[in-house]
């Protein structure tokens, strides 16, 4: 596993930003076990040996509580960190909107923030820079949103059944 990533991108990373990307990486926020959790899923990114488990505690369309451990370089665990402060106490909605406008930034892409708290997050545009560190950074993401989707198609699934 490689390690210490954040290093090569230091001359070209904001100090403000490495700032918070270390602070996340060496504190990362919502590494616990969870009580009571609706949802689990795992995701890995291999080009890198980024590995991640995140669980969710569903109280009907908000997020109450999650947990979300990583190992991982620093981009990986930073992000799973945010995601952790930021998604907490939102709905799914919102989860997913938030989902698509971090993509969106890491991708280059136009994106409206408008009507979304998205906390720390700006600080990831910065790895858009880096190709290679594109799928550390949304990981957790598309680890979170595979989870929500595959509730969401079980409750179509069950709910076709009984009719
Ligand atoms: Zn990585």
């Amino acid at each position: 596993m490689k390690r210490g990533g954040i290093l090569d991108m230091s001359d070209a990373l904001d100090t403000l930003y490495r700032e918070v990307i270390l602070d996340h990486y060496k504190h990362p926020r919502g590494k616990k076990k969870l009580d009571h959790a609706s949802l689990r899923n795992e995701g890995k990114n291999p080009t890198c040996g980024d590995e991640i488990e995140i669980e969710i505690d569903l109280d009907h369309d908000t997020v109450k509580d999650l947990s979300v451990s990583c190992a991982g370089c620093a981009i990986s665990v930073a992000s799973g960190s945010m995601l952790y402060e930021v998604i907490k106490g939102k709905s799914v909605d919102e989860v997913k909107k938030i989902a698509q406008v971090v993509k969106a930034m890491l991708k280059g892409e136009e994106y409206s923030t408008e009507g979304i708290d998205i906390g720390d997050l700006d600080v990831l545009e910065g790895v858009k820079k880096f190709p290679v560190r594109i799928k550390c950074a949304l990981l957790s993401w598309t680890t979170l949103v595979d989870a929500l989707d595959r509730k969401s198609n079980s409750e179509t699934e069950r709910v076709s059944s009984t009719e």
